[in-house]
C-alpha cells in the first residue's frame, strides 16, 4: 500500500474531498477525506464505491483509427496528433473557423479546460466550443449574470448547516447531491431547520420534507411570483438594501402578479393547495435565515433562466443575499461544471468570466496574445449538433461526454455525428455510444486517479485532483493532448506547458489581469501568494490580491453590474414547448437515480452500485397504469416525437397522474431499448441555451413479450436482435436482464453456441413455469440461463453466489436446476444500502417484526445507512410505509 493522496471525487457538484490509498496493483482503498470542507470525510455511495471502477479491462489504452473497413486499429500518438492538427486546418481554411467544434465535459479538470478554449477561441477564431454543462447548468449561468452582473454564486456550504430553512426546488439532492443533503438533515436534527421540497415527484429529499410540494411541471416562476407578491404585500421588503444595491423592482413585481394575481390563482396553476402554498409563504417569510437551492429541476427548462430569476427575485427583495445562514445556492450537477465555466467552456462566455463585448475580446487577446480571436459567440450544445446535421461543422472534437445518450434528440445526434469529416473523440473507455457512432479517431485520454489538475465545486471553491495511479498504456492527460495538437498547429510558443501547474498559473494570472476587483472571478491572491499547487488546500475564489479567500458575495450591495446594482427580472408566462395534446398525452421526465452516475462509463463497472436499482424504467401513477394497461413490473414503450424507448414499468404514487419519470443513465452499451435521451424534445431556453429536458410530450404502450428472465456468465455473451436486454456488472459474471418472443428453444441455442465446451445441464419446471439451465467448465458455474413466462420477473440474487464457488457442489447444482434457492441462496431482492449490500426483504421484515422503529435501529441491526448515509432516506421512507 502507497501513502494516502488527497484528490476530489469525479462525480458531482459537491466536491467532496477523497483519500485514495493505492494498494500497488493498480487498485486504491477509498475513504472520505475529513479535512476537506465540502464532506468532512463522508462519502455517498457513488464515492464510497470509486474503488471499483479502476479497472482496465474496459479502457481505451492506445490512439485507434477507423479503417475502411469499420473497424479500429492502433495508431501511434504522432500520427492521430499529426492527422488532427492537418485535418482541422485544411477544414478551416476550406470551410472557415466555424466549421469546426469542440464538445467538452464538465469531467474534465480546470487546465484541460483552459487549454481547449484557448485554441479554439484564441488560436482557431471560433467559439464553437460548447460542454455538457449546457445541459446541467447553463440556466444558473444566465440567472446569475443577469441579475448579478457576472456568474457568481453568493453563498457556501456551511450556510446550509446555519439555515432556519431550506428550500430545495427542482433538487432530489437526497440522491443528486447525498452529502450536501446529509448536511441538511443534520441541521434539520441538531438545529431544528426546517425542509420545504418543491419538485413535481415524490423523491426520496420529499421523504425528509417538513412541507413538500407537488408542483405541476414547469411552474416554479409562478411559486415564486407568489412568494415575491406575499413579500410586497405583507411589508417584508427591505426597502433599504433594495434601494441601495438594486433596480426593477417594481417592473418584476408587476409581472409576478400578472403570474400570481391571487393566491387562489397561483395555487390553482401549480396543482398545490392554498393551504400548502400559504405555509410555504409563511415560512419563508417567518425565516430570515433561508436558503434556496436549486439544480437541475429548476435549469433543465426552456424557462430555465426565469426560474432561476424568480428565486433571486425573492431574495433580493428580502436583502437575503450574502450573509450566513442565507441566499440563493445553485447546485451544479458535476464535478467540474464550475471550473469549465471559469475557463469559457460555454459558448457564449470567453475565460475568466469574460463575455463577447469588445473590450473583453480585446483583453483576453492582449493576455493571450492570440492571432485569431472569436468576435462572437460560438454555437450553443443543440444548435451546434444541428449545425453538424446540416454540414455547417464539419470537424468535432468530443472530450470526456457521450452526446449520443445525453443530448436531446440522441439519435438525430447520433447521426448527424455519423456525417462529419472529422470526428475525434478523448475517452477514457474503449466502447461508448458516441465513439461507436463513427469516431474517425479515438485518443485514450487519462482518466480520474491518473491526472493531476483542480476543479471547482457548487460553492466556488478550488480543490486539487491529483493523481495516485500511474497511466496505463499509452494513455495521456486532456491538456496534453490538446496541446501537442496545438503545437502542431504552429502555436507551440502559447501551448508549451510542461504541467498542469503551469496551466493554473496562466488561468489565475488572466483572472486577474487588468481586474481591480471589476471582476467577480479573481485569483490574483494565489497569484501573488508563495502558492504551492502540489500543496494547494480547497480554497474559494475571489481570492483578491492582498486578501483572503471571499467566503461569501453580495452582503455589501456590491454586484458586478455598470452600475453596481443588482437587477430584478420581470418573468414571462411559464409555457410548456412541448405540452401534452391528443397524440402525446403524458409529459417525461427524466434524471438520475441514486447510484449512477450520468451515462453508466464508471459507475457501471461497480457491482456494488448495480444492486440498487438495475433497469431502466418507466414511473408512472397508479391511474395512468390503469387507464393505459400498464401492470407494475411489466413493459411500456414511450414514443415522443423524436424517439423511442421500451422500460420497465414502475407504477408508484410518487408521480403526478399524468407524468411520466424515467432515468437518463442507460446506454445502447447497457440496454437494447433504454436510451431515454431518444426521446428528448429540443427546446431551448432562449437566455441559455439549455435544452428542457424535464418535459417532452409521450405516449405510452404496455408491451408484451412471452418470456423474460435472465443470464448470468463469466464470459461475455452476446444476443442477436429480439431481446429487449440490459446488462448489470456484477461481482463474479455479468449479468443480463432480458425479455423477448423468442421460444426457450431459440434462446438456449444461442447460449449453446457460446457456451460450447461447457457440461450443460437443464431443467423444465412445469411448477413454476421456470426454465433453468447451467453450463458448467472444470467444476466452476461458467454461465446460466432461467426463462420465465412474461410478467414473472424472476430475481437472481441466490444463484448470482454461486459464482463466487471454485467449484460446485451436486447440492448447489441441485439448488441450481431446482430453483430451491434456499440455503443461503434466496432470492434476496433489491438492494436498499449499497455500502453493505442490505436488501429490501431483510429491511422490510425487521420493520414487521417491531425489531426497528427508526433508521438508526435498522443501522444497529443490519448496519444499513450507516456508512455513506445515502439509503437514509430510503429507510426512512420504509418504515413510514409500514407503521
Ligand atoms: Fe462524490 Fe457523492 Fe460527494 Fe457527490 S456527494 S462528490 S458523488 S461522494
Amino acid at each position: 500500500m502507497g501513502p494516502s493522496v488527497r484528490t476530489t471525487c469525479p462525480y458531482c457538484g459537491v466536491g467532496c474531498g477523497v483519500m485514495a490509498k493505492p494498494d500497488g496493483m493498480g487498485g486504491a482503498a477509498i475513504a472520505g477525506d475529513p479535512d476537506h470542507p465540502a464532506n468532512f470525510g463522508r462519502l455517498c455511495s457513488k464515492g464510497s464505491a470509486l474503488g471499483e471502477t479502476l479497472g482496465l479491462e474496459k479502457r481505451l489504452l492506445h490512439p485507434m483509427r477507423l479503417g475502411r473497413n469499420g473497424s479500429y486499429a492502433r495508431i501511434t500518438w504522432e500520427d492521430a496528433l499529426d492527422t488532427i492538427a492537418q485535418s482541422l486546418q485544411r477544414i478551416a481554411h476550406l470551410h472557415g473557423p466555424d466549421a469546426l467544434a469542440f464538445y467538452l465535459s464538465g469531467q474534465l479538470l480546470t487546465e484541460d479546460y483552459y487549454v481547449a478554449n484557448k485554441l479554439m477561441k484564441g488560436f482557431l477564431g471560433t467559439a464553437n466550443v460548447d460542454t455538457n454543462s449546457r445541459l446541467c447548468m447553463a440556466s444558473s449561468v444566465a440567472g446569475h449574470r443577469r441579475a448579478f452582473g457576472a456568474d457568481t454564486v453568493p453563498g457556501n456550504y456551511q450556510d446550509l448547516d446555519e439555515a432556519d430553512l431550506i428550500v430545495l426546488t427542482g433538487s432530489n439532492a437526497a440522491w443528486c447531491h447525498p452529502v450536501l443533503f446529509q448536511r441538511m438533515v443534520k441541521n434539520r436534527k441538531e438545529r431544528g431547520a426546517k425542509i420545504i421540497v418543491i419538485d413535481p415527484r415524490r423523491t426520496a429529499s420529499a421523504d425528509e420534507a417538513d412541507l413538500f410540494l407537488q408542483i405541476a411541471p414547469g411552474m416554479d416562476s409562478v411559486l415564486f411570483s407568489a412568494l415575491l407578491v406575499a413579500i410586497a404585500e405583507r411589508g417584508h421588503i427591505d426597502e433599504a438594501y433594495v434601494t441601495a444595491h438594486t433596480k426593477g423592482l417594481s417592473e418584476a413585481l408587476a409581472s409576478a402578479r400578472l403570474l400570481a394575481p391571487d393566491l387562489a390563482t397561483a395555487a390553482r396553476q401549480c396543482g398545490l393547495s392554498e393551504k400548502d402554498l400559504n405555509q410555504f409563504i409563511d415560512l419563508w417569510l417567518a425565516n430570515e435565515k433561508t436558503v434556496t437551492a436549486w439544480s437541475q429541476g429548476v435549469n433543465q427548462s426552456a424557462q430555465g433562466t426565469d426560474k432561476v430569476e424568480a428565486i433571486i427575485n425573492c431574495h433580493l427583495a428580502t436583502g437575503r443575499m450574502g450573509r450566513p445562514g442565507l441566499g440563493p445556492l445553485s447546485l451544479t450537477g458535476q464535478p467540474n461544471a464550475m471550473g469549465g465555466r471559469e475557463v469559457g467552456g460555454l459558448a457564449n462566455m470567453l475565460a475568466a468570466h469574460l463575455q463577447f463585448s469588445s473590450s473583453d475580446i480585446d483583453l483576453v487577446q492582449r493576455f493571450w496574445r492570440a492571432p485569431r480571436m472569436a468576435q462572437k459567440e460560438g454555437l450553443k450544445a443543440v444548435p451546434m449538433f444541428d449545425a453538424i446535421a446540416r454540414g455547417d461543422i464539419r470537424a468535432l472534437w468530443v472530450m470526456a461526454t457521450n452526446p449520443a445518450v445525453s443530448m436531446p434528440r440522441a439519435d438525430h445526434v447520433r447521426q448527424a455525428m455519423g456525417q462529419l469529416d472529422l470526428f475525434v473523440v478523448s475517452e477514457v473507455m474503449r466502447s461508448n455510444d458516441t465513439l461507436n457512432s463513427g469516431a474517425h479517431l479515438l485518443l485514450p485520454a487519462a482518466a480520474w486517479g491518473e491526472k493531476d489538475g483542480t476543479v471547482t465545486n457548487s460553492e466556488r471553491r478550488i480543490s486539487r485532483q491529483r493523481a495516485f495511479l500511474d497511466a496505463p498504456g499509452e494513455t495521456r492527460p486532456d491538456w496534453w493532448i490538446v496541446c501537442e495538437v496545438a503545437k502542431r498547429m504552429g502555436f507551440a510558443e502559447s501551448f508549451s506547458f510542461a504541467s498542469p501547474d503551469e496551466i493554473f498559473a496562466e488561468h489565475a494570472a488572466l483572472s486577474g489581469f487588468e481586474n481591480d476587483g471589476q471582476r467577480d472571478f479573481d485569483l490574483s491572491g494565489y497569484v501573488a501568494s508563495a502558492h504551492n499547487y502540489r500543496e494547494m488546500h480547497p480554497f474559494q475564489w475571489p481570492f483578491r490580491k492582498d486578501e483572503k479567500p471571499q467566503e461569501r458575495l453580495f452582503a455589501n450591495g456590491h454586484f458586478f453590474t455598470a452600475d453596481h446594482k443588482a437587477t430584478f427580472h420581470a418573468l414571462e408566462a411559464p409555457v410548456l414547448k412541448d405540452a401534452p395534446d391528443d397524440a402525446f398525452p403524458l409529459l417525461l421526465n427524466t434524471g438520475r437515480v441514486r447510484d449512477q452516475w450520468h451515462t453508466m462509463t464508471r459507475t457501471g463497472l461497480s457491482p456494488r452500485l448495480s444492486h440498487h436499482l438495475q433497469e431502466p424504467f418507466a414511473a408512472l401513477n397508479p391511474a395512468d397504469a390503469r387507464d393505459y394497461r400498464v401492470t407494475h413490473g411489466g413493459f411500456v414503450r414511450l414514443t415522443s416525437r423524436y424517439g423511442t424507448a421500451v422500460l420497465r414499468a414502475d407504477v408508484s404514487d410518487a408521480q403526478r397522474p399524468g407524468e411520466i419519470f424515467a432515468p437518463i443513465h442507460w446506454s445502447a452499451e447497457t440496454s437494447s431499448d433504454g436510451r431515454v435521451g431518444a426521446l428528448v424534445q429540443p427546446a431551448t431556453d432562449c437566455f441559455s441555451g439549455q435544452p428542457e429536458l424535464k418535459a417532452t410530450a409521450v405516449k405510452i404502450e404496455p408491451v408484451k413479450f412471452q418470456r423474460e428472465g435472465f443470464i448470468l456468465s463469466r464470459r461475455k455473451i452476446t444476443m442477436t436482435e429480439g431481446f429487449w436486454l440490459t446488462h448489470v456488472t456484477l461481482d463474479h459474471a455479468q449479468g443480463i436482464r432480458l425479455a423477448t418472443d423468442m421460444t426457450s428453444n431459440q434462446v438456449i441455442a444461442q447460449l449453446d453456441a457460446q457456451c460450447g465446451a461447457c457440461e450443460k445441464s437443464e431443467f423444465h419446471d412445469e411448477a413454476l413455469g421456470q426454465h433453468r439451465v447451467a453450463y458448467v467448465l472444470n467444476g466452476r458455474l461458467d454461465a446460466c440461463l432461467f426463462l420465465s413466462a412474461s410478467g414473472k420477473t424472476i430475481e437472481w440474487n441466490g444463484v448470482r453466489e454461486l459464482f463466487g464457488k471454485d467449484e460446485l457442489s451436486k447440492t448447489d447444482r441441485l439448488i441450481l436446476l431446482s430453483g430451491q434457492t434456499g440455503s443461503g441462496l434466496s432470492d434476496t431482492g433489491p438492494v436498499v444500502c449499497a455500502c453493505f449490500g442490505v436488501p429490501a426483504p431483510s429491511i422490510d421484515q425487521l420493520i414487521k417484526s417491531g425489531a426497528a422503529k427508526t433508521a438508526e435501529q435498522i443501522g444497529t441491526l443490519l448496519k444499513a445507512g450507516t456508512n455513506c448515509g445515502s439509503c437514509l432516506p430510503e429507510l426512512r421512507r420504509m418504515i413510514r410505509q409500514q407503521t
